[in-house]
């Protein structure tokens, strides 16, 4: 769905963004009530990649995976769309959004 944010935490004490948002900081640990909850534009742009040729089941080979940086730095690890076949390039732009099973993909903007 375009448009739609990516809900993320950012931790007060580091300033690092964690999606999906959690309530303590992994960097930090123990700093509850520190996570400040941050809408991202589902927008991001492609760090490293990679393609199951073997992907766990439930998914249909060969499939993508991306490390996605979001606006203030904040990584996430999406799953390429089914439809897309272009190929994947570290710094493709990306649209992220949500499957059916709330799974992040990314779609590159072409
Ligand atoms: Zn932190």
């Amino acid at each position: 769905m375009p448009g739609q944010t990516i809900t993320s935490s950012k931790c007060n004490r580091c300033k690092r963004v964690i999606v999906p948002p959690r309530e303590t900081c992994p960097y930090c640990g123990k700093s509850a009530g520190l996570m400040e909850t941050l809408e991202l534009p589902p927008r991001g742009v492609i760090q490293s990649h990679t393609t199951l040729r073997m992907p766990p089941e439930g998914f249909k080979a060969p499939l993508s995976m991306a490390l996605v940086e979001l606006e203030q730095g904040a990584l996430i690890l999406c799953l390429g769309s089914e439809q897309s076949s272009l190929p994947i390039n570290i710094g493709d732009t990306v649209d992220i959004e949500l499957d059916s099973q709330e799974r992040f993909c990314f779609r590159v903007v072409s």
